[in-house]
């Protein structure tokens, strides 16, 4: 495919809205519902691409209405460009609007789906195809009353879910007690308790303590306290003997230098709504490189951006941790075909791109 045929010419977005089957709650917000953008970019040749930029501002600082004007202008930025050259798509978008990560992911991932659908390639193979297979997500259990919360965690383990993301951060004698009613009615499991930047150090110590007196598996304290309180995240790793996860932390590659150089932590939770695509992929070389491990997660996220996160699972290889969970919490899915769920495994697909194909809204911008 030459350079010509594949210049983008039509960038189009709408608003999605799906609701949430429970509130999402963790230490820093809620959400009943997400409000999502998704877009759809058109090469020369007539190939297709399908993005979603998926804001949250307790993370990115981006709400829906920043995301929407920067799309306007990053639209109009990216037209006559070769999709071909989607890492130098990623650099022009990233000058222009680096304050606008999930604008900036949408429109790469739509450039890279148009781009891999014209080159009749499924999107991980793009990134080399080094680990092709289903893989085993979490499941996030928000912040909730104590039945609540093991009623929710009940039901996923039904459904074969065994790695369990608890929501925690606000109160740590509570967040103690649902995690041991959740351990005391489910065996065999184990915890992510991820703080959202919500703990103290003390409090996360404390936290820690907790679940190990009642005989909790603790596989990785993700984020527990604020993101550039790393003294605390490499004190924590030290003191408790558990994982740590760099999560808000880590919202650029400079970050992620940074998280290494300081000790703060074992795991860099990569996630495409933070940096983009090209920059998520340059951060997780990087993290293998300097001998930490990967986890990957995503916002309040639809199968959109969800398999392009699996994609690079597939394609780069490495990642030991995966939260991708979040359209299980939808209470609709807004696309058809792409990769599938199986209880708690994803199972990978075969078709060009993401595979996917989405409804279009009545309201669409459309940039050509
Ligand atoms: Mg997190």
């Amino acid at each position: 495919m030459d350079d010509i045929s594949s210049t983008i010419r039509k960038v189009e977005f709408w608003l999605v809205d799906v609701p949430l089957t429970d509130p999402f709650v963790v230490a820093t917000g809620a959400r009943t519902i997400a409000e999502n953008v998704f877009l759809r970019v058109t090469l020369s040749n007539g190939a297709q691409g399908y993005g979603e930029a998926a804001p949250f501002p307790e993370v990115g600082g981006e709400t829906r209405e920043s995301c929407l004007i920067a799309l306007h202008q990053l639209g109009k930025a990216i037209l006559g460009h070769s999709a071909a050259s989607y890492t130098d798509v990623g650099r022009v978008l990233s000058e222009q609007a680096h304050s606008s990560p999930a604008a900036r992911c949408g429109l790469e991932t739509a450039v890279i789906d148009a781009y891999c659908r014209a080159s009749n390639i499924p999107m991980w193979q793009l990134w080399g195809g080094a680990d092709v297979r289903a893989r085993e997500t979490d499941i996030t259990i928000p912040i909730a009353d104590l039945d609540k919360t093991v009623a929710l965690a009940r039901g996923w383990y039904t459904k074969g879910f065994r790695l369990f993301k608890m929501k925690v951060g606000n109160d740590v004698e509570n967040d103690i007690r649902r995690l041991e009613a959740v351990h005391r009615a489910l065996p065999g499991i184990a915890f992510i308790g991820d703080g959202n930047q919500g703990f103290s150090r003390q409090d996360c110590l404390e936290f820690a303590q907790g679940v190990k007196r009642f005989g909790g598996t603790m596989a990785l304290l993700e984020q527990p306290v604020v993101r550039d309180d790393l003294d605390s995240m490499a004190a924590i790793r030290r003191e408790t003997g558990i994982p740590v996860a760099a999560d808000e932390s880590v919202r650029s590659l400079a970050d992620a230098h940074e998280v290494v150089a300081r000790g703060a932590a074992d795991y860099i939770n990569i996630k495409i709504m933070k940096t983009g695509v090209a920059e998520a992929v340059e951060i997780a070389s990087y993290t293998k490189a300097a001998g930490l491990k990967l986890m990957i997660g995503g916002m309040i996220e639809t199968r959109v951006a969800m398999g392009c996160s699996f994609s690079l699972v597939l394609g780069l290889g490495g990642f030991d941790v995966l939260d991708l969970d979040t359209p299980l919490l939808l209470a609709n899915d807004p696309i058809t075909g792409g990769y599938r769920y199986e209880g708690s495994l994803l199972q990978p697909w075969s078709g060009s791109g993401l595979d996917m194909k989405s409804a279009l809204s009545q309201n669409i911008t459309t940039i050509e």
